[in-house]
């Protein structure tokens, strides 16, 4: 079994094309809805009694949410608004509410998880929370700006507490106060990460484990409407492919990410979730040999 802990939020996204308020989002829902393609995957997160019926029943159809807390008080809220172009968001608001001294805890059926995924949220929390497995065989976190901003030295410590960070460029950079990529994460690597894992938006990424860089393209996509969640979307389906075949070796790391790239690819196409939630394994496993084709020479 897979954990996937993070925000469960309302969004409220604004496309060049579209505003969508107070949609289903959050870190965890993208990453935890992704990896739901590949494996049996349990949700912990925090929402307030606010939380719209319909959003708990969509969460419900694809996660385990034994350890989804619903308490007094107003759901995590983030509003972003993205440029003309799709490739800079702009972070409007971010709401803690609930989520501000949020003490999550593991539901007993979650503690044997083998694959444990920090998604986005308090370092402090993600930090304390990866105590409480006693068979963690491989675990990754992710972080964004506005904790890198507030909380900096607890986003380091996170990062010694897992196997592998999953962080996008303008993040990394801002981390690690490096310039360069491979800087960025030798860095990582040296606060205690085994694997770093850059992610560059429809650019691929590239992952680093000693003195071995992957790197790997993104797959290309002629209509891009809403962004949000591809990064979560990535890690969530690594992670879930990863738990899918109980493996942490080099070569099924290397096909995590691609399968990464590829579930971040269908959550692009389409606004807020929607791209996630209209998957079939069928269009994953299509889209993956269409991308072997398109890398192969
Ligand atoms: P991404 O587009 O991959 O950066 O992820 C966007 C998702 O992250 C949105 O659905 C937000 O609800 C969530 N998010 C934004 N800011 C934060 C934050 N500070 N902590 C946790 N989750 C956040």
């Amino acid at each position: 079994m897979l954990t996937v802990f993070g925000s469960t939020a309302l969004d409220t996204i604004r496309t060049p094309t579209k505003t969508l308020k107070n949609v289903l989002g959050g870190a965890a829902t993208f990453a935890g809805i992704s990896a739901s393609n590949f494996v049996k995957t349990g949700l912990i997160a925090v929402v307030g009694k606010d939380f719209p019926e319909r959003h708990y029943q969509t969460l419900a159809k694809h996660l385990d949410l034994r350890g989804l807390s619903i308490v007094d008080g107003k759901t995590f809220r983030y509003d972003g608004k993205y440029d003309k172009t799709l490739s800079t968001r702009e972070t409007l608001k971010t709401e803690l509410n609930v989520l501000a001294n949020f003490k999550p805890t593991v539901p007993e059926e979650y503690k044997k998880s083998q694959f444990v995924y920090l998604a986005n949220n308090d370092p402090e929390q993600n930090a304390s929370l990866i105590k409480e497995f006693d068979n963690v065989k491989f675990s990754m976190c992710d972080t964004i700006e506005f904790w890198i901003s507030t909380k900096r030295d607890s986003v380091i410590k996170m990062i010694k507490s897992v196997d592998a960070v999953v962080i996008n460029d303008e993040e990394a950079k801002l981390l690690t106060k490096e310039h360069n990529l491979i800087k960025c994460a030798k860095k990582m690597m040296s606060w205690g990460a085994k694997y770093v894992i850059i992610k560059k938006g429809e650019h691929g990424s590239l992952m680093f484990f000693d003195d071995v860089i992957f790197p790997s393209a993104g797959f290309s996509l002629e209509d891009v409407v809403d962004p949000t969640g591809a990064g979560d979307s990535f890690a969530g389906a690594m992670i879930g492919y990863l738990a899918s075949k109980s493996s942490t070796s080099f070569s099924s790391i290397k096909k995590a990410v691609v399968y990464g790239n590829v579930l971040g690819s269908f959550a692009v196409e389409k606004y807020g979730l929607d791209g996630l939630l209209q998957v079939k394994k069928m269009d994953i496993s299509k889209r993956i040999k269409h991308y072997e084709k398109m890398i192969r020479f």
